[in-house]
């Protein structure tokens, strides 16, 4: 018995000294995309059953390609009529549009068709085909969902009592709480040329950290590479100078669809946008590898440039 107490003793002051907090990962596979969720604290596994849940719930209803999904009866023209908290995301994802002068556009469904890039069937659509596409509006909001449940997460984590998680919902990094011992998370940023992180960028307490990248999704043929980021103005991949732009920003929604937008603006418009915003913070990678950062963007292990006000 006394051998048995010393040999808890000893763990538990192991367990102190480290600071080595239990922590329970998941993987799970939603939205067509990988998502690895740790979380530390308190209620994990309630929490990873609440954050599993949301992710499902919220795909049944945004899934451009779920013929049942609320999405999909929209752009059918069906009379069905959003809740309160859908219609709210409807209208926050028009305004973030609008403020991106039309760089993000929530509604390029049958541009995306028209590529394959929902499905994997790639193709590369006549400039008549884009034209028609791009004159039929029809919700798909596959740049900004991602953030936005990871908002909803962060919601669910609060009212359980989970203390720290983080969720990577398929590289749109959501941390939750402070890291434990009160230094900050330390997010890596991806080589959009494969490989290893560029860097990281330190985050304090519950932020989004959300990347768009060329390398994410695309197809070659004929040695040209066509990427998954549209130009709403001309239906083609952007083709902005930019590889990848990482936002950094309290709320998932807006670093989801400005990650999106930014990437199509490349790097001069950005700039200008950032300067006249204040909720975010970038990074920015251009094709030639070159990297620039805002100036409260925390990035470190990497040679920059910084973007100043
Ligand atoms: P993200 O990885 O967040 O930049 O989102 C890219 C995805 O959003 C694409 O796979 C398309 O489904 C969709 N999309 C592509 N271009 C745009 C755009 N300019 N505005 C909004 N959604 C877009
Ligand atoms: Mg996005």
């Amino acid at each position: 018995m006394k051998r048995l107490f010393y040999a808890v003793l000893a763990i538990a002051m192991l367990f102190a000294l480290t600071g080595c907090e239990q922590k329970t990962e998941e993987t799970v596979f939603a939205m067509d995309t990988v998502m690895q969720l740790q979380l530390w604290g308190r209620d994990r596994e309630a929490g990873i059953r609440e954050v599993t849940k949301i992710l499902q719930e919220q795909e049944n209803i945004w899934s451009a390609t779920r013929d049942t999904s609320v999405l999909s009866r929209l752009n059918r023209g069906e009379n069905v009529e959003p809740d309160s908290s859908q219609q709210l995301l409807l209208e926050k994802v028009q305004k973030l549009s609008q403020r991106t002068a039309g760089a993000f556009d929530p509604c390029l469904w049958e541009v995306i068709r028209a590529w394959g890039f929902y499905d994997e069937n790639y193709r590369i659509p006549s400039q008549e085909e884009l034209k028609n596409a791009l004159a039929q509006s029809r919700w798909e909001l596959g740049a900004a969902l991602k953030g936005y449940v990871g908002s909803l997460c962060v919601t669910a984590l609060e009212q359980l009592e989970v203390d720290r998680a983080i969720l990577n919902l398929g590289g749109n990094i959501q941390t939750y709480g402070e890291k434990e011992g009160g230094s900050p998370w330390s997010i890596g940023i991806q080589n959009p040329n494969g490989g290893d992180y560029v860097g990281t960028v330190a985050v304090t307490g519950t932020m989004a950290v959300v990347t768009s990248g060329d390398y994410q999704r695309f197809f070659e043929s004929e040695g040209v590479r066509y990427h998954h980021i549209l130009d709403p103005d001309t239906g083609m991949p952007a083709n902005s100078g930019l590889s990848s732009v990482t936002i950094i920003c309290k709320d998932g929604l807006t670093a989801d669809a400005l990650s999106t937008a930014l990437f199509v603006m490349g790097l001069e418009e950005a700039t200008e946008f950032w300067r006249a915003s204040s909720d975010f913070e970038a990074v920015f990678i251009t094709t030639e590898g070159h990297i620039y950062a805002t100036e409260g963007a925390l990035l470190s292990g990497c040679e920059y440039e910084v973007i100043e006000r």
